[in-house]
């Protein structure tokens, strides 16, 4: 018996592709669950409709009218989330605890925007900056002002991240008064498009506000105009395609592109194997590799301590992976699930061997027995820890994101040399220090900030505090230069910008006057 076929809302209503459609696994069971296609229908009626329909019904609004219409998408979903936690377990092979960085990590976002988009109250512009003169007679001015774009923000999404994913792009565009057409990532899509129903039948937003399109990604980029966005999250390889596109290179379209990244952690020369820093990094990095079965395009990749410590740091971490239980998320006593599809499960174990090639194995999960789950058919990959003694002979380690429950230890003999390592990844989303001394954390953010979009610090006075060198906080910046896509989002309301065309009004003091009556000042 075929499985349902999951409809599209676009251009105002539910649409069913025709064909079989594409079926997506349960990564641990191997059984099919629901299908996808948005084969036969018209994207450039639905983009139109997105766009004229959605677009201006949403630039209508204020500011924090839009940011209500946030605040009641936060209810229903938190409403429904008991179904949200049953596909993801079942779709994406998740524990618990790890769906909800994914389900109550977008709920927060949009929380977070519905919050910061109220105090911006009942305007309808953003004024960024003071007024300038223009000359000696200061009649005459220029005040530069941010408007919402007039086009669609089309979303494309990587398979990770299907709540959050869809809802850290979709609050800062809603709350711009942009609205929104979802791709999902198609092995994960059933959540996105359960959480799009779910919001398109409570009635929440104007029509046409908020779309989805699940299956194929053939002529989405087709449909775009020069006051669409597209914002990208997934590999360097189809970001390169996204790059490419005439919609991009020839109109203009503004292109926000997540790509992967080889994320550092870095330990305090200082660090002693009793120091709390390094208990921290240790801590920091199993973390790190078996939340969400390291598919996380934040997850450290790469960890460089003192030569002295490689082999503390090396037994340290891989006592910690020896305890975690990979298998069936269904049972209690399983810490780590599934990777999303069997193909992850053969592009993680190739990239396992292609890793070894440069680097030695500390600690293989894999002679481990699965819980629950049979090795043949599942998707579970268990935690593997490689080192390497001379990072600096290495090429594919600094270069190749395994995206799975995969880190490489490496050793550095002087903190220039590991400075000069971390930039090897070319540019990646964050890297984490671990050190007592404000001073070196200090000295390892100005030297290293140009490659990373953030810094994470770990120090023991904010050891209960800090947020995790993993975890993306709406108020703070994510994205990363370089290989990491060179992409920008979140950071509070900076992420507005996306969304808005800046323009300096130049113009007599009154006529600014009367536009500052509809205007906010836009303080990041
Ligand atoms: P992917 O294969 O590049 O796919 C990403 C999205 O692009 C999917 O929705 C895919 O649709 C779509 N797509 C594929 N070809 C396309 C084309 N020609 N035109 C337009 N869209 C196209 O990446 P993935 O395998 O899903 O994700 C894993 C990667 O994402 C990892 O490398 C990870 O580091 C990165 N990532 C980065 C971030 C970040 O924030 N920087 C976050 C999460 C993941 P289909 O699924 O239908 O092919």
């Amino acid at each position: 018996m075929s499985t349902e076929l999951l409809p599209n809302f676009i251009a105002g209503r539910w649409q069913t592709g025709t064909g079989q459609g594409t079926p997506l696994f349960d990564p641990v069971l191997g059984t099919e669950l629901v299908r996808v296609s948005n084969a036969g229908i018209d994207l450039a009626e639905g983009f139109r409709f997105a766009r004229e329909q959605g677009g201006q019904a949403l630039r209508a609004l204020s500011y924090q009218q839009r940011s209500g219409l946030l605040s009641d998408i936060v209810k229903v979903l938190t409403d429904n989330k008991a179904a949200y936690y049953d596909i993801a377990t079942a779709n994406s092979g998740t524990t618990v605890k790890d769906s909800a960085v994914d389900i109550d990590g977008g709920i927060f976002t949009l929380g977070t925007y519905a919050k910061l988009g109220h105090g911006l109250g009942e305007a309808q512009v953003l004024l960024d900056g003071d007024r300038i003169r223009m000359g000696k007679d200061p009649l005459f001015q220029t005040q530069h002002i941010l408007t919402p774009t007039q086009g669609v923000a089309l979303l494309i999404n990587a398979f990770n991240f299907p709540s959050w994913g869809l809802w850290e792009k979709a609050a800062p565009a809603l709350l711009s008064g942009v609205p929104v057409i979802i791709k999902p990532a198609t092995a994960t899509a059933w959540l996105t498009q359960r959480m799009v129903k779910d919001v398109v039948d409570a009635n929440i937003l104007p029509v046409g506000a908020l779309s989805v399109i699940c299956g194929s990604s053939a002529g989405l980029m087709d449909q775009l105009e020069s006051q669409d966005v597209v914002s990208f999250t997934g590999s360097a390889e189809t970001a390169r395609i996204i790059r490419s596109h005439p919609a991009v290179a020839q109109r203009s379209v503004r292109c926000n592109i997540e790509a992967d990244s080889l994320n550092s952690a870095l330990l305090d020369p200082q660090a002693t194997p009793d120091s709390e820093a390094f208990q921290l990094l240790v801590s920091e990095v199993v973390r790190e590799m078996t939340v969400k079965s390291g598919q996380k395009c934040t997850a450290i990749r790469r960890v460089f301590v003192p030569r002295a410590l490689y082999e503390a740091a090396a037994a340290a971490i891989s006592a910690k992976l020896g305890k975690t239980t990979v298998g069936n998320p269904r049972n209690e006593s399983v810490r780590m699930g599934s990777l999303v599809s069997k193909e992850q499960h053969h592009s993680v174990l190739a990239g396992i061997t292609k890793l070894q090639a440069e680097a030695e194995v500390l600690f293989d999960g894999r002679t481990q027995a699965l819980v629950d789950a049979d090795a043949t058919v599942s998707a579970c990959v268990a935690p593997v820890l490689l080192g390497s003694r001379e990072p600096a002979q290495a090429r594919v380690l600094h270069e190749e994101e395994v995206f799975g429950p995969v880190a490489t230890l490496m050793a550095y003999d002087s903190i220039e040399q590991a400075h000069q390592l971390i930039r090897r990844g070319e540019g990646s989303l964050v890297m984490s220090v671990y050190s007592a001394d404000p001073l070196f954390i200090a000295t390892t953010a100005a030297a290293l900030g140009s490659h990373h979009g953030r810094v994470h610090a770990v120090s023991p006075d904010v050891a209960s505090l800090h947020t995790g060198h993993g975890n993306v906080m709406p108020v703070s910046l994510h994205g990363g230069p370089g290989r990491a896509g060179g992409g920008e989002e979140l950071g509070g309301l900076r992420a507005l910008n996306f969304y808005h065309r800046r323009s300096a009004i130049q113009a007599s003091s009154v006529a600014l006057d009367a536009l500052a009556q509809k205007a906010v000042s836009l303080k990041l």
